[in-house]
């Protein structure tokens, strides 16, 4: 068993409490790899943020959750050496599928995990997630659960339909189950497929095509019933235009792909939602650095050559979101 208070990392308690209150949301950015890591650190380290670093079930598949457990720790002593004396770096489990799933991350050194039981009848989700909780209290890592559920497809999770979180179901799940922290569904998906372009509107000012507005009237209810209780959204990314583009023109075939948009992440970053998890526009930026590089250079085949450049542009991304969007730039609690 490894305590994550051994490798330097934190839960996630008093950050979402201290986001709740002036808020604002802590990034939560999912990483795979080496490069993607070094860019979320750098990010979080320049603009002084706390950070949630997620691993999901297609992650530890992909990477091997050994090194991806001892990547985590070193970014807590990469952060220090990059001038950061007090990093707060949390590792979580995004979207776990079972108890034993969730309780072999938290002996590895996890300190938060996420219980996903959002696809299953209620009662069982209730009974699945306060089983995680109870296991997870004992260590003092904190633990998300899910009511409602996400369109899209990302990693192993998936679902055709989205159906909106149901305000008058989230006080009876968060005292039944204990959970720290809640998901919501409210109009955002999963993936870089989130809308149609036969779903949206086109912008009279600007000619960009706007998705359907996410359902704010569920989030203030849901407010209203839990005050002050740390939510969550998923599948948030906003799928820049310019990265989609950059991939196009340099051989890439994307079909038409639309996000949601920032000013509503901003929006809901000021309320209750306090994580905001982030995955696919730092895949498209990667791809979109890579693919730029490759077609410029074509007689190129230092791996450092065009993963430099990606790096740099995930760093950059990661600092807008924290910066622009989500506003937890400079919320260190011990500076
Ligand atoms: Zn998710």
């Amino acid at each position: 068993m490894v305590n994550y208070k051994d490798l330097g990392l934190v839960n996630t308690r008093a950050m979402f409490a201290k986001a709740v209150r002036g808020g604002y949301a802590i990034p939560a950015f999912n990483f795979n790899n080496m490069e993607q890591m070094q860019a979320i650190i750098m990010a979080a380290v320049e603009t002084k943020s706390p950070v949630i670093l997620q691993i999901s079930k297609g992650a530890r598949n992909y990477a091997n959750q050994t090194l991806l457990r001892y990547m985590a720790e070193g970014a807590v002593a990469y952060a220090k050496e990059l001038g950061c004396e007090h990093p707060e770096i949390v590792l979580h489990l995004d979207h776990g599928d079972s108890y034993e799933l969730c309780k072999n991350c938290i002996e590895m050194g996890f300190s938060s995990v996420m219980i996903d039981g959002s696809a299953l009848p209620y009662d069982e989700n209730v009974a699945l997630t306060k089983k995680v909780v109870e296991f997870a209290h004992q260590y003092d890592v904190t633990v998300e659960g899910e009511l409602g559920v996400l369109a899209g497809v990302e990693d192993e999770v998936s679902a055709a339909e989205s159906h909106y979180t149901k305000p008058e179901e989230v006080i009876d799940f968060v005292t039944k189950t204990g959970v720290d922290s809640l998901a919501i569904s409210i109009g955002t998906s999963h993936g870089a497929y989130k809308f149609t372009p036969e779903q949206c509107t086109v912008d009279p000012k600007t000619g960009r095509l706007l998705p359907p507005p996410l359902a704010f009237d569920v989030l203030e209810a849901v407010e209203e019933k839990l005050p002050g209780f740390p939510i969550v959204l998923h599948g948030s990314s906003s799928v820049p235009q310019e990265d989609v583009d950059i991939i196009n023109s340099n051989g890439g075939c994307l079909k038409a792909a639309v996000g949601i948009p920032e000013e509503q992440l901003r929006k809901a970053s000021k309320s209750a939602v306090c994580k905001i998890n982030i995955d696919s526009d730092s895949r498209l930026a990667m791809t979109a650095a890579i693919r730029k590089t490759m077609a410029e250079k074509p007689a190129e085949f230092d791996p450092r050559k065009y993963l430099g450049p990606a790096r740099d542009r995930m760093k950059e991304l990661y600092m807008h979101k924290i910066i622009n969007v989500l506003g937890s730039n400079d919320q260190l609690i011990e500076g």
